[in-house]
């Protein structure tokens, strides 16, 4: 495709996006297709012949849309806000029309300083210390497993420069609350823990967040049984109901065994652009890691992970290689991001961050957030005088835990009644919710936080909740 060519296209592309996400409300939240049904409107062979932009756009739309769910439907409540805002977009676009390619700083220069100061500059809007120095990855996931790395290797004393976690005589334990996500249990395995070195401490009744007594109890008695505490992650907003581990008193107890505490906070991360909110990572100073997600609530393009260390000549020394082909730097005060990270090349994803700030703007970024606050502690009134409903869990964020109980039914005949009128709720197109167990039985979890969400649409999903679960489950 020529420059020429691309400008024509590109128009047109650009064009039907903005068509697309302008008439998002029309379509039903959830996508109709069954299984397969996407990929059996695809010819099994691969073209041989090109065929024009036009064609290519009605193809898109004909068997790609239909199988979308739409997370950009101000009806679109389930697993967490995943807005792809269009500021943040353009920067996306940006990014591959630069065709830049960082693997080392000389690559590209301008790919390597702008995550630098897009990191900064996030850094400072969530209130951190200078002491932190951050680097984008793809996911909160791969933060984790930095993170765990890290500590393995110090925990280890840097037992990969010789035989390895195979030459330990103690084992390393880490340790994470039963409601973390499941990629911190994924990371420790991955790191070569162990699961039977994984502890999934308990939590506080009330809160569901993890329990800092229970978790001391945990490091004692491995160290009595000859084990070597090496890591904790704590999450602040956890992903079923966003709990708020306790972070400083996570960083007394692992502190006083030497612990790395790398701080989850995929989903809350957002909610430090609050000034008021930033209590719910009280501690963070004392932590080793920090990752949380643009990518979510605040709704830059995916993927933009932010994970932030204290200590980045721990981190290198753990990830850095060398190869004669990709030379140490002009300068040894260059940051070699690869040095920092799994992949040797990486995106200019920093763009999507600058484009994001600068042309939503923080003010308007921070309103929003405020608006979904409000509207998530509106709709948790709406359900506590409701009878027959009841909301399960605290609300400091923007995520409600919510159960229909009619009366007598218990045990798994309410699973099987919360599961259906949720279900029903998906189904209906007009709203999309994610259940979830919470303690032993599952719920429903409204997680509020769409860009275009109003609580007009909170009171449409609400009426459908209702309907849905209170009249035979047949909204449609
Ligand atoms: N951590 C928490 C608390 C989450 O809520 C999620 C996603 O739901 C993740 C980690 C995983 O996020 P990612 O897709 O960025 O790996």
């Amino acid at each position: 495709m020529t420059p020429e060519e691309f400008r024509k296209a590109g128009h047109a592309l650009i064009d039907w996006i903005a068509e697309f996400r302008s008439q998002l409300a029309d379509h039903p939240v959830q996508s109709r297709v069954g299984p397969g049904e996407v990929r059996a409107v695809f010819p099994s062979q691969p073209p041989t012949e090109p065929i024009d932009f036009e064609q290519l756009i009605a193809e898109l739309e004909q068997r790609v849309v239909p199988g979308l769910t739409n997370m950009g439907h101000p009806g679109f409540h389930g697993f967490f806000p995943a807005n792809a805002g269009l500021a943040s977009l353009l920067g996306d676009l940006a990014s591959g029309g630069l065709g830049a390619l960082g693997i080392s700083w000389q690559a590209s220069p301008a790919l390597t300083e702008v995550e630098e100061v897009m990191c900064d500059w996030m850094r400072q809007l969530v209130g951190l210390s200078e002491q932190w120095r951050g680097t984008i990855v793809d996911t909160a996931s791969t933060a984790s497993l930095l993170a765990l790395l890290c500590a393995r290797e110090k925990a280890s004393d840097y037992s990969f420069e010789a035989g390895g976690l195979q030459g330990m005589a103690a084992p390393l334990t880490v340790y994470t609350s039963q409601y973390s996500h499941f990629s911190a249990g994924k990371a420790a395995w991955l790191a070569g823990y162990g699961k039977a070195n994984l502890r999934l401490v308990g939590v506080e009744p009330q809160t569901f967040a993890l329990d800092p007594e229970l978790l001391a109890e945990a490091i004692s008695q491995d160290i009595a049984e000859g084990r070597r505490p090496a890591a904790v992650i704590a999450t602040v907003g956890t992903t079923t109901s966003t709990a708020l581990d306790p972070v400083r008193a996570i960083v007394e107890v692992a502190g006083a065994n030497g612990m790395w505490v790398h701080v989850d906070a995929a989903l809350a991360g957002s909610a430090m652009l609050l000034p008021e909110c930033r209590w719910m990572w009280d501690g963070i100073e004392g932590v080793d890691s920090i990752s949380w997600n643009p990518h979510k609530w605040m709704g830059t393009v995916f993927d933009c992970s932010l994970f932030y260390v204290r200590d980045p000549e721990l981190l290198v020394r753990v990830m850095g290689t060398q190869s004669s082909y990709l030379p140490g730097g002009a300068a040894e005060s260059v940051t070699q991001y690869r040095n920092w990270g799994i992949p040797l090349g990486r995106r200019f994803r920093a763009l999507k961050l600058w484009f994001q700030l600068a042309l939503d703007g923080l003010p308007a970024i921070q309103a929003r957030l405020r608006r979904d606050l409000v509207n998530a502690q509106w709709l948790r009134d709406q359900i506590q005088v409701t009878p027959g409903w009841r909301v399960l869990a605290p609300v400091p964020l923007q995520t409600v835990c919510v159960r229909h109980e009619p009366e007598g039914l218990t045990g798994a005949e309410l699973d099987a009644h919360t599961l259906a009128w949720v279900e029903a709720v998906n189904r209906s197109g007009k709203a999309f919710l994610t259940p979830a167990q919470l303690g032993s039985r599952w719920m429903a979890r409204v997680s509020i936080g769409g860009e275009s969400t109003e609580q007009s649409h909170l009171e449409a999903t609400w009426a459908v909740m209702q309907q849905c679960a209170t009249s035979g489950l047949g909204a449609s």
